[in-house]
C-alpha cells in the first residue's frame, strides 16, 4: 500500500498515537505530524523546575492504564513498569478538635481495608463500591467503551453504574453516609472532572474511577507519564509507523492525497483544520460543542516528602485536597461562577516515593494543579500551598522551586486545551452522549476519509488512547475494509 493509500494522523497525544499503531498493526502506512518539539501531548515528562529532577508536564495520575479495553490489547504494562501501590489515593480531612488537620480518608485497592478505616460509614461504602466491583469489566465497557448510544455489554452492570451515579449525582447524595470521610473519598475523585458538584458527569467519572481504584489501583508509572508515550511511538516505528515533529498542521489539503486523516486535535481545531471539506451543517454541530473550564498547574520541587500530618497519606501516590466533600463542591461552584477559590480543590501527586528512579536524594518532585475559570491568568501557587500546609504543616519550608503555568499557559502548550480546559471539551452530561456529536460513531465525520480521534470524543478525557483505539477501527472498517488487529506484544513482529 503507498502513503497516498495510507493515513495521516494530526497530533501525537494518546490518543494519535494508539490510532497510528492500531493503524500501523492493520499494515496501513501512517504518518503522525505533531506541532510540537517532543511527541506525546499531556503525556510528557521534563526537567521543569529544576535540572535534574522530572516532572510530568500534564498527565501523571493512571486510573486507565491496566484496565481498560486499548491499554489491555496493547498489553501495556508488558512493555514498561508500573508500580501499583496499596493506596489509590487519600483525601486529608480537619481534624475534630481543636482545628487541626490530623486525619484522613484513604482508598486503598482492598476494598474491606479502606471500609474498616471510614468508622460507622464503612459498611455504607463498601456496599456502594461491592457490586460494581463484582461486574467491573462491565462497569469499565458501559463507561469507557465507546459512543453512548450502543446497548451495553453487561446490562446489569450497566443498571448498577446508573444506578450509583444518579445516586452521588444528585443531592440524594449524602443520603447512605453519617460522617466526612467517606462523601469525601467519593467527592475528592469525581471532582478530578471540572463543574459543579452534585452533577452526573462528575459522578459518573468518579463512579468509574473509583471502582478502578479497588480493583487493579491507581498504578505510578516508572519514569513519568512519557514511558507510556515511549512505548506508544516505539511500537509504531517498528511496525513501519512515522513522526514527524514540529509540523503544525493548518490545512487538511497540506496531506496531499491520504485514505484516512485522523484528528487529535480538539474539535474546534477539527473544523478549522478540515472545514473545507466537512459539510456545513457537521461544522455547525461542531461549533455547538462547549469547552469547560479550565486548569492552572503549580509543580514544586522540596527537599524532603510532605510532611503530612496523617502519615497515612504518604501512602497514596494521589491526593485530593479540598476538605470535606461540602468544601470541594464550594470550591467547585466558585471556579463555575468564573471565581478562584481561597480554598482550591487541589489534586496532587506524590510520585517519588514509589518510584525511586525518577529524582535524585534530597529532591522530590511534587505535582499538582487547581481548577481555575476558563482563560484565567492568575498565579494561584500561594492558595494552593496554603491548602497543601492545612493538612501538611511545614511544607512551606520544604519548598526549593515553584513553576505555575495558568490556565492561559496551558492553553498555550497544547492547542487542544482552550482556556485550559484539558478535557478538549467540556465534560456535562450533555457531552457524554454527544461527543462531539450525538452519533453512534461518533469519531468518524461525514466526509471521506475523515476522523476525529481526540478526547474531544468520546469517552473523553484522560490518558487510556481509547478515542484513538476507537477512531482508527471505524477507519480500518469504513476506509481499508479491514479488521481490527491484534495489538498484543510480539504480534505481526
Ligand atoms: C495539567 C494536566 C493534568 C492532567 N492530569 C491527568 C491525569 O493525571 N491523568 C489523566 O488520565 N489525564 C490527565 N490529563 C488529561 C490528559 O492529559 C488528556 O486527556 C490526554 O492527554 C488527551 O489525549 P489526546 O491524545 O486526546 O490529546 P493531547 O494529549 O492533548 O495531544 C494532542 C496533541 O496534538 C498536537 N496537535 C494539536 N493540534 C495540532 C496540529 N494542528 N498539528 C499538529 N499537531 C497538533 C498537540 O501538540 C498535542 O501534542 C491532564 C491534563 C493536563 C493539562
Amino acid at each position: 500500500m503507498s502513503a497516498a493509500h495510507g493515513a495521516a494522523v494530526v497530533g501525537a497525544g494518546p490518543n494519535g498515537l494508539a490510532a497510528a499503531v492500531t493503524l500501523a498493526r492493520a499494515g496501513v502506512p501512517v504518518t503522525v505530524y505533531e506541532a510540537a518539539e517532543q511527541i506525546g501531548g499531556g503525556t510528557r515528562t521534563g526537567e521543569l523546575v529544576e535540572p535534574g529532577v522530572l516532572h510530568d508536564a500534564c498527565s501523571a495520575i493512571h486510573p486507565m492504564a491496566l484496565a481498560t479495553g486499548f491499554f489491555r490489547a496493547f498489553q501495556l504494562e508488558r512493555r514498561m513498569r508500573f508500580v501499583v501501590p496499596e493506596a489509590s489515593y487519600a483525601n486529608p480531612l480537619d481534624g475534630r478538635a481543636g482545628g487541626g488537620s490530623d486525619r484522613a480518608a484513604v482508598a486503598y485497592r482492598d476494598l474491606g481495608r479502606t471500609a474498616a478505616e471510614l468508622g460507622r460509614d464503612g459498611a455504607a461504602y463498601a456496599r456502594f463500591f461491592r457490586p460494581l466491583l463484582r461486574h467491573l469489566d462491565g462497569v469499565v465497557d458501559f463507561s469507557l467503551g465507546g459512543s453512548m448510544l450502543r446497548l451495553p455489554a453487561d446490562p446489569v452492570a450497566a443498571a448498577w453504574t446508573a444506578a450509583r451515579t444518579l445516586e452521588q449525582g444528585t443531592p440524594l447524595w449524602d443520603l447512605r453516609f453519617r460522617e466526612e470521610a467517606a462523601p469525601a473519598l467519593i467527592g475528592g475523585v469525581a471532582a478530578h472532572s471540572i463543574g459543579r458538584m452534585p452533577n452526573l458527569a462528575t459522578s459518573a467519572v468518579g463512579t468509574v474511577l473509583g471502582a478502578l481504584a479497588h480493583a487493579a489501583g491507581w498504578p505510578v508509572p516508572v519514569g513519568g507519564s512519557r514511558a507510556i508515550t515511549d512505548a506508544l511511538a516505539a511500537d509504531l516505528l517498528a511496525h513501519g509507523g512515522r513522526i514527524e515533529t514540529e509540523r503544525t498542521i493548518t490545512d487538511v489539503r497540506e496531506l496531499g492525497d491520504r485514505r484516512a486523516v485522523l484528528f487529535d486535535t480538539s474539535a474546534r481545531g477539527f473544523a478549522r483544520i478540515a472545514g473545507s471539506r466537512l459539510p456545513a451543517a457537521y461544522r455547525r454541530r461542531l461549533g455547538r460543542f462547549r469547552y469547560g473550564d479550565g486548569a492552572a498547574k503549580v509543580d514544586f520541587v522540596l527537599d524532603g516528602p510532605i510532611p503530612w500530618a496523617d502519615p497515612r497519606v504518604a501512602a497514596a501516590p494521589t491526593v485530593h485536597l479540598g476538605g470535606s466533600r461540602a468544601e470541594t463542591a464550594a470550591a467547585e461552584a466558585e471556579v463555575a461562577a468564573g471565581r478562584h477559590p481561597d480554598r482550591p480543590y487541589v489534586l496532587l501527586a506524590q510520585p517519588d516515593g514509589f518510584d525511586r528512579s525518577r529524582n535524585p536524594a534530597g529532591r522530590v518532585a511534587i505535582w499538582s494543579y487547581t481548577h481555575v475559570p476558563a482563560g484565567s491568568t492568575v498565579d494561584v501557587s500561594e492558595r494552593v500551598i496554603a491548602q497543601i500546609e492545612r493538612f501538611a504543616p511545614g511544607f512551606r519550608d520544604r519548598i526549593l522551586g515553584v513553576r505555575v503555568v495558568t490556565a492561559a499557559g496551558l492553553a498555550d502548550y497544547n492547542r487542544n486545551y482552550h482556556g485550559g480546559d484539558f478535557s478538549a471539551g467540556a465534560v456535562s452530561l450533555p457531552q457524554l452522549f454527544s461527543r462531539p456529536v450525538l452519533t453512534r460513531d461518533p469519531w468518524r465525520a461525514p466526509a471521506r476519509g475523515l476522523y476525529l480521534c481526540s478526547s474531544s470524543t468520546s469517552p473523553g478525557p484522560g490518558v487510556h488512547g481509547l478515542s484513538g483505539w476507537y477512531a482508527a477501527r471505524s477507519a480500518l472498517r469504513h476506509e481499508f475494509g479491514l479488521p481490527d488487529p491484534d495489538l498484543a506484544v510480539d504480534a505481526n513482529a
